[in-house]
């Protein structure tokens, strides 16, 4: 195996300035910091900024302000005029795209090169898309034949910290397009991009209380969802959260949309080539260090070409280059926080325990902040806990199978149902894997690939409700008639 040496290439992060601390973004403006904690670069622990925690009464004055915002200016804007601000704020944030890129990449761990070419682009292209909507949701198929489609109210929006600023762009820009006003929480250890967006918010001058951002931890998001006034919720996080969410709600008018764990199957046929699947398998589990809802986390690749497979992803892995996020050489970039990546040792260490093979190439992995080396797990068996729980790490399980069932049963013998990915030569087989596949989302010979027209979401414990295309759109209206005070398209 020849080794290669890269000459460091670190992006600046002078681009960028943070605040030593900051509060929540309410009505327009920043409040004053409060009950502050920190959050921290997990590449080396230190403290990039001190953020506020939110209470049951800030979160009350972010609904009060969306509330008004919504009877007030906003919703009497016209979709015409609302697609103007969400064009503003997707151009800015391609004006901005690099500052972003840094910020989310220090706060959040993972490589430049994906903010730079992946978390950015994307949640900028997710306002463009959705910008062009907002004066044509009528062809959108969202009226009931006689009936006008009307936006919800007030949502509240609750995202996770794996791709802190997509998943803002994911739940911000459908809202608005569609004429609600948004309470958006972001997670605890990725708090930072969120913020920033606030500002963006400001320099589109966007009414004041149409977005607002409080901080905080889970009881944050706890008072929000709880909130009486708000309309409509969407969550993106773990199947447990999402399930407190929905007991919460339950026998009240809130609407919700859960977007929640998975465990996706990666199904390598005989017949697929086997050189592009081992790049989609890599990019399917080590994008984003596997932190992502819908990674390709369980191979099942066919048994004849097991063998092939395993020895042509050791090679491949020992490629990777695994160390500062910040190096635009880098591949896999931190774990998130030391309780995520406890939770991955927790969990690997129980698959070698149930008798799972473990194998990672030799890296050095940084001293300080919280690493986890690319790694393969062979001789997985169905019941083991590294093939039904979801690890969210650079962990790929690798199981076998002689027949299109047997991999159609394996691949739906999860809990989960959000993506699912097929590699093989023949298109017939390819759709009916499509058609067999418990899975919002099936690939074929490629993975991990989004845009915003298309819909994304699961089936079974993966959640309800779909985000992005025309699809997204549905869960942001509704088709019963307006209350007086209610805005208008
Ligand atoms: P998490 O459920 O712990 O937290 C998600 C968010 O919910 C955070 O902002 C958190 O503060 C908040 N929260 C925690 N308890 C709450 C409560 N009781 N009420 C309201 N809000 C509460 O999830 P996480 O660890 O941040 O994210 C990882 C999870 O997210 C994984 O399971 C992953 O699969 C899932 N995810 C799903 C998608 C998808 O589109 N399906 C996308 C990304 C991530």
């Amino acid at each position: 195996m020849p080794t290669f040496d890269y000459a460091p290439a670190p992006e600046s992060r002078s681009v960028v300035t943070i605040a030593p601390t900051y509060g929540f973004f309410i009505d327009g403006a920043f409040t004053r910091p409060k009950a502050t904690f920190a959050t921290l670069n997990p590449a080396d622990e230190s403290v990039l900024a001190e953020v506020s925690q939110a209470g049951p009464k800030d979160v009350d004055k972010a609904v009060a302000a969306a509330r008004r915002a919504f009877e007030g200016e906003w919703g009497r804007l016209s979709g015409a005029e609302r697609g103007k601000y969400l064009f503003r704020i997707a151009r800015i944030l391609q004006e901005r795209a690099r500052e972003f890129a840094v910020l989310e990449t220090l706060d959040n761990g993972k490589p430049i090169k994906e903010t730079r070419d992946f978390d950015v682009p994307t949640a900028a292209a997710h306002f463009f898309y959705h910008a062009g909507w907002a004066d044509k949701l009528e062809y959108a198929g969202l009226s009931a034949p006689g009936a006008t489609a009307r936006p919800h109210g007030v949502v509240a929006q609750v995202i996770p910290w794996n791709f802190p600023l997509l998943m803002l762009a994911w739940k911000i820009a459908p809202a608005l397009a569609t004429g609600n006003t948004v309470v958006l929480k972001p997670a605890e250890s990725t708090p930072l991009s969120a913020l920033l967006f606030a500002e963006v918010c400001q320099q589109a001058d966007l009414p004041a209380g149409v977005v607002n951002i409080v901080t905080g931890d889970g009881r944050t998001g706890q008072a929000l969802v709880e909130h009486p006034d708000v309309d409509k919720i969407a969550f993106t996080g773990s199947t447990e959260v999402g399930k407190i969410i929905a007991r919460s709600i339950a026998g009240t008018a809130k609407k919700a949309t859960l977007e929640l764990g998975g465990k996706a199957a990666n199904v390598v046929f005989d017949d697929a080539p086997i050189d592009q699947a081992v790049e989609g398998i890599v990019g399917g589990i080590f994008f984003n260090q596997g932190q992502v809802c819908c990674a390709g986390s369980r191979l099942l690749v066919q048994e004849n070409v097991h063998d092939e497979v395993v020895a042509k992803l050791k090679r491949r892995l020992q490629t990777l280059r695994v160390g500062d996020p910040m190096d635009k050489n880098t591949d896999l970039g931190a774990i998130n926080s030391r309780e995520q990546l406890d939770r991955i040792t927790t969990l690997v260490d129980a698959g070698v325990a149930e008798g799972a093979e473990r194998w990672s190439p030799a890296c050095t992995l940084p001293t300080k902040g919280f690493w986890y080396p690319p790694t393969l797990l062979t001789g997985v068996a169905q019941t083991h806990r590294v093939a039904t729980e979801e690890i969210f790490g650079p962990v790929l399980s690798v199981l076998t199978f002689r027949t299109p069932q047997e991999a159609v049963a394996k691949a739906n013998n999860t809990a989960y149902g959000l993506s699912a990915g097929v590699w093989t030569e023949k298109g017939s087989r390819i759709l009916w894997m499509a058609d067999q596949l418990r899975a919002g989302v099936v690939w074929a010979n490629t993975f991990n690939r989004f845009d915003p027209t298309s819909p994304f979401g699961g089936y079974k414990e993966s959640g309800y409700g779909r985000e992005g295309g025309r699809h997204g759109l549905e869960a942001y209206v509704t088709t019963t008639p307006a209350t007086p005070t209610g805005a208008t398209r």
